[in-house]
């Protein structure tokens, strides 16, 4: 079957599918969240049930303080989880953990042993639970160890619950694990993950107990809840695009008459076939004891969101990964597709990811919320300005925590955050930092009330500061919501460098008030040290913050005025990690040594080479095999019909015109595929730097003009004729 053909199956079926009302697929029953949340999940509440209760209190101390575990309960531990997994239908278990791939990595041993009877029992070892020894071989290590070193390490991360994965006729009990080498060098985005939070927390905690503030507090997290954005199209048309199934994203395909222009996607109502997608993604992800609050429309015709509540930042980690998970796996079954690209459709709104980031203490409250007189709350001005000084001393890292090929094409581009990592703070608190400058502060702004001048309406509390859309990192009431993430990331890199870098300016405040304080601290001389303190890093650090138009060309100038850092693609941006300041800072919070951050380093830039050369070999082959074939046909047809006119004695000047025109832009692709395989060939690169910057420099710019080239050709090349499903159907079929 030609892919034309199932072009226009599709297209009937989904008539069909409407005029039916039918969502093509047995829907299962809707349950109330209450009785399906946390089924699959051996977290608090089943081990309260299962475990004696000493060692119930002991795995809990682990789960909310962090202290280490006790190994000699582990035994009992996984006894327990090993009834309740098999009385849930499991028959295997695996070590769940996530590899510099940025996806999630897991290999499956059943719980059976034979009895040497000829029968079998189950067993699940402590040891089975605690540690595991994949073959680390086949993982990307960044050179932190040589293939023939094969051996590395899961072990239990007791802080992120154990949960069930089901398949169709499988149940696997999945075990959340950290993944080191032989060495003890972190493999994975967990380690690091954890050792920054424990930095935060060290440093966190030395504020609180300035303040007084830290009675009866044992911990201090980072929270994170992210927003996903995904598009979803029809699966018949994804499979008929080799571009989307290799890269991800769409290499050719030329604008729809129609895109978001209107503005009639966002916040719409949802197609009733995705609702029921969504529906079926929640009450799995509630199963897996993932809080999924939000869901609605994006901008994009096709792009679609979903949220949780926030948690710590671990488990969000974790949790994230399954809500992606979760997304790719439900939607076939609804004969859907979804892709987190950051750009599956050039043209058209990026998918992001929302990374909003607080710190709370275990007690519940949040070190970022500024209740109401914030000129008096200066622990939490001292919590911001830590944030602003952090941000702006590392904005190089932090935008290397974002950088991938994928996100290349958003970032900058006019309609997500620019590459410049600046902060908006809105007009409350950026009326307190000025506050802050002068060298005293004396009052709050108001929102006041906001009157809608209908008697029948309530006056609504007005914020004081309106949203701003454009800022990549922007402190939104009681967070920040760092916007740059890319939509098919792993948070748990963005997360670490956050982490890391606040953690340095906490401790860089800590320091200067412990001093200035001294042994016998009062209110009074910590008041002063901090309004001395926090005015000089406003002072130094006020640069980074831009309440305005992040999309305006104004604000690329001023922020070059300003001196801060734009980093317009992840070739350049990746340099940051092999700075050292970068290697200072990692090493002195115990998050990354030398050679963890370089490997990371190593990877990501190897990644963007794998990840651009399938995309140039792709773009080259669909333009060989069915791009450039098409217009060959509609060539023939055209050439036949001059010729068949001209037999008849008809005047056909303007057909053969357009013959000769269309044969003219045939040339010049075929001229262009050379060109894209010409700048793909170059090898003997000096390194792996240089390799992405060739890339990037000449095989990505070839590319898009190969696409121009394509486009044009969609545009004149008759319907019935062209192999793609194209934009219009991809994006308005549902
Ligand atoms: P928006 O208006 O940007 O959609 P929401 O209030 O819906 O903002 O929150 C978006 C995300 O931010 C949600 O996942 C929410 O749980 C998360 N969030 C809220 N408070 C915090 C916090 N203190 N720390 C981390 N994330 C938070
Ligand atoms: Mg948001």
């Amino acid at each position: 079957m030609s892919d034309s053909v199932s072009r226009i199956e599709t297209l009937r079926a989904v008539a069909e599918w409407h005029e039916n009302g039918a969502v093509p697929h047995e829907v299962p029953k809707l349950e109330s969240v209450q009785s399906i949340f946390g089924r699959d999940v051996f977290g608090e509440r089943v081990m309260r049930e299962r475990l004696p209760k000493e060692i119930f209190r002991s795995v809990l101390r682990t789960i909310r303080l962090g202290e280490p575990l006790d190994p000699s309960i582990a035994e009992t531990v996984a006894n327990a989880m090993k009834d309740w997994a098999i009385e849930n239908g499991a028959t295997h278990y695996t070590h769940w953990f996530q590899p510099l791939t940025g996806s999630t990595a897991e290999k499956h041993d059943s719980f059976i042993w034979p009895d040497g009877h000829g029968g079998v029992v189950t067993e699940f070892s402590g040891s089975a639970l605690v540690q595991g020894e994949p073959d680390a071989s086949s993982f990307p290590s960044g050179g932190v160890r040589a293939t023939f070193e094969a051996r590395g390490y899961t072990a239990w991360d007791p802080t992120s619950p154990v949960f069930l994965n089901r398949g169709t006729n499988s149940v696997t009990l999945c075990i959340p694990t950290a993944f080191v080498s032989y060495t003890g060098e972190a493999l994975d985005k967990k380690v690091p993950l954890l050792r920054s939070m424990d930095a935060v927390n060290e440093q966190a905690m030395r504020i609180l107990r300035l303040f007084g503030t830290d009675k009866g507090v044992s911990r201090v997290f980072t929270t994170c809840g992210a927003e996903q954005e995904y598009f979803l199209i029809d699966r018949r048309f994804f499979v008929g695009r080799p571009d989307l199934l290799l890269c991800n994203r769409t290499l050719f395909g030329s604008q729809p008459p129609k895109d978001q222009q209107l503005e009639d996607h966002y916040f719409g109502s949802v197609p009733e076939r995705v609702l029921t997608y969504m529906a079926d993604c929640e009450k799995e992800l509630y199963s897996l004891g993932v809080p999924i609050k939000t869901r609605h429309n994006e901008v994009a015709p096709a792009q679609f969101e979903i949220a949780p509540v926030f948690e710590n930042a671990n488990v969000a980690a974790d949790h994230q990964q399954l809500v992606m998970q979760v997304l790719r796996k439900v939607a076939p079954k609804y004969g859907l597709q979804c892709l987190l690209h950051e750009k599956p459709f050039a043209g058209v709104n990026g998918s992001g990811k929302h990374n909003n980031w607080s710190m709370a203490t275990d007690t519940g409250v949040n070190l970022l919320d500024p209740r109401e007189e914030t000129h008096t709350n200066m622990q939490f001005l001292v919590f911001l300005c830590a944030v602003i000084r952090a941000v702006d001393m590392h904005a190089d890292i932090i935008r290397a925590s974002v950088a991938h090929a994928g996100n290349d094409h958003r970032l900058g581009a006019n309609e997500a955050p620019p590459a410049i990592i600046s902060i908006f703070l809105g007009d409350m608190l950026q009326d307190l930092i000025e506050q802050i400058e002068k060298g005293a502060l004396k009052s709050t702004m108001k929102g006041g009330k906001l009157d809608m001048g209908a008697a029948s309406l309530p006056q609504l509390p007005r914020h004081t500061g309106d949203r701003n859309r454009t800022s990549p990192f922007a402190f939104t009431g009681n967070k920040f919501e760092f916007r740059a993430v890319g939509s098919s990331q792993s948070i748990a890199w963005p997360n670490v460098i956050l982490n890391t870098v606040v953690a340095e300016s906490l401790d860089f405040i800590a320091t200067e008030l412990e001093s200035a304080v001294g042994k016998t601290p009062t209110e009074e001389k910590l008041k002063n040290a901090v309004a001395k303190l926090l005015q000089k890093i406003v002072k130094d650090h006020k640069r980074v913050v831009f309440n305005g138009d992040g999309y305006d060309i104004a604000w690329h100038k001023e922020a070059e005025k300003r001196g801060l850092p734009n980093f317009k693609d992840s070739v350049s941006a990746f340099a940051a990690l092999k700075s050292k300041k970068a290697a200072d800072l990692f090493k002195k919070y115990k998050v990354l040594s030398k050679v963890e951050l370089e490997s990371r380093y190593h990877i990501y830039v190897e990644q963007y080479i794998k990840t651009v050369s399938i995309e140039a070999r792709t773009a080259v082959n669909m333009a060989k095999t069915l791009v450039l074939p098409a217009a060959l046909r509609h060539q023939t047809e055209l050439a036949e019909t001059v010729a068949a006119t001209q037999a008849a004695d008809i005047d056909c000047a303007q057909i053969r015109d357009e013959l000769e025109d269309f044969a003219e832009l045939t040339g010049k692709f075929k001229d262009a595929i050379a060109a894209v395989e010409k700048s793909f060939a170059h090898n003997g690169h000096k390194d792996e730097h240089a390799h992405a910057a060739q890339l990037r420099d000449e095989v990505l710019p070839r590319m898009a003009d190969l696409r121009e080239l394509g486009d044009e050709l969609e545009n004149r090349v008759a319907n019935d004729l062209w192999p793609l499903p194209t934009y219009r159907e991809m994006l308005f079929v549902r």
